[in-house]
């Protein structure tokens, strides 16, 4: 539905009954105003829903005409246009409730001006504005007003109070915006509460890294005392409960100064939930996948072998998105995680071979597996620094000197695949320590034709 039964007065923040309003306006004013609209002019009202400008319509002759304002049909998304279901009263309640509490916001947005521009001689907030429209760079078609902009140390910064239950249509029409404008956006809550968290609020921070602001009577009177804008901050710092990953709210009063405001994502944040809980649900997966295969994987019989590997593997890609990860699991890559994995924790009960000393591995590998001689021979350095070829006998010995030799050959010759390196991203996973000599083994491949 396009037409917009209550209008935004964007120059005073009134909601405006759009039939009464157009009863009261003469009616070479409502011609002035649909001239306007045809030019790139800025006009005065928008939805208050959507806060996108609206354009008066009309039909009819003489008496009988007709006004209304109507959404511009390509303009962005507004949940009025899109006719979601919303019922009359939830509409009302957001409108009556914007224009009630439009005092409290006007507080809001009036204290955070007037103390930006108080902070200004300090230099890191300039040219801070109360409720000044910005222009799209794309065309003054497209606008937005918010509560509060200014400059923060050279970028372009807005604030915005959230006070009512704004719709996640509006809420990503402004982000997307201010994006597109090179300019960082900055929700604000009146007061917050982790535990009774609106759905508008919800619709914000959980897609801010899970930090949520808030202006509150104390930060207010913290910022004047201390000559600094200060905000309550509320992130979620994730932690491992079992073996799950658990949210636990965290909340402090800090500086403006100490949020991130990180290129290309134009939010500022203070911590990223997103990343450490990642993180988190990555190390649960490393030691279920290292409990798997040196353990649980030989238990079972080779079609369960196979379901349980793909999903593994389809997990870590998920995780290691930019990193090639081999579509199975190879009889090669069980081979080289016993020995790695004995080399680095000496056990032998969860393996999948019989061997319990560095020699048979040594043998094994050399003799088997070549493919993974290298990273092997430098988890041997690695793992056991005082460990001597000596100890290997002369005829393995031999063999392992024969494998560098080759190593370095095809190293030299431009064939680097000599080494299978399809697992690397998964052992680095599992072996943090060895992740040095895959890098330099990756190296070699690229300034091998150098030499
Ligand atoms: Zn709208």
């Amino acid at each position: 539905m396009l037409r917009v039964y209550n209008v935004l007065n964007v120059r005073t923040g009134k909601v405006l009954d759009a039939e009464e309003l157009l009863k009261r306006m003469p009616e070479q004013e409502k011609h002035k105003l649909r001239a306007e609209q045809l030019g790139p002019k800025i006009r005065n009202y928008a939805c208050p829903v959507c806060d996108q400008k609206v354009y008066l319509s009309g039909k009819g002759k003489a008496e009988g005409k007709i006004y209304h304002f109507r959404h511009f049909p390509n303009l962005g998304e507004c949940p009025l246009k899109e006719g979601n279901n919303i019922s009359k009263e939830d509409l009302k309640k957001i409108i009556y409730n914007g224009a009630k509490e439009s005092e409290r916001h006007m507080k809001l947005k009036t204290w955070m001006g007037d103390f930006l521009r108080s902070l200004k001689p300090k230099g890191e907030f300039t040219e801070s504005k109360i409720e000044t429209r910005i222009t799209s760079s794309e065309g003054k078609k497209h606008w937005r007003q918010p509560d509060v902009s200014c400059v923060y140390k050279g970028k372009p910064l807005v604030f915005e109070f959230q006070l009512n239950n704004t719709f996640v249509e509006v809420i990503q029409g402004r982000e997307e915006f201010y994006a597109n404008e090179h300019t960082y956006i900055c929700w604000l809550f009146d007061g917050f509460n982790s535990y009774d968290t609106a759905f508008g609020q919800r619709d914000i921070f959980w897609l801010n890294k899970s930090n949520a602001f808030a202006i509150t009577e104390e930060t207010m009177r913290l910022s004047e005392e201390k000559g600094d804008l200060l905000i309550e901050c509320h992130y979620t710092d994730p932690v491992i409960d079992g073996t799950a990953v658990k949210n636990r709210w965290v909340a402090r009063i800090l500086s403006f100064s100490e949020l991130n405001l990180n290129e290309s994502y134009y939010k500022p944040f203070y911590f990223d939930s997103d990343s450490a809980r990642e993180k988190l649900e990555l190390k649960l997966l490393v030691e279920e996948f290292e409990n798997y295969i040196c353990g649980g994987r030989k238990e079972i019989n080779y079609k369960e072998q196979r379901k349980k590997d793909g999903s593994f593997l389809s997990k870590l890609k998920i995780h290691l998105q930019n990193e090639s990860i081999p579509n199975e699991i190879t009889d090669s890559f069980i081979n080289i995680i016993d020995a790695l994995y004995f080399l680095k924790t000496g056990k032998v009960e969860n393996l999948n071979h019989n061997f319990n000393n560095i020699k048979q591995f040594t043998n094994q590998i050399i003799q088997y597996y070549p493919q993974h001689g290298y990273i092997y021979c430098k988890a041997v350095k690695e793992y056991h620094p005082d460990f001597k070829s000596e100890q290997l006998g002369d005829k393995l010995k031999k063999k392992v000197n024969d494998f560098w030799k080759e190593f370095k050959i095809a190293e030299k010759e431009g064939k680097p695949n000599s080494q299978d390196k399809s697992y690397d991203s998964i052992l680095k996973l599992l072996f943090p320590e060895l992740e040095k000599y895959l890098a330099e083994l990756a190296k070699e491949k690229t300034f091998v034709f150098v030499q």
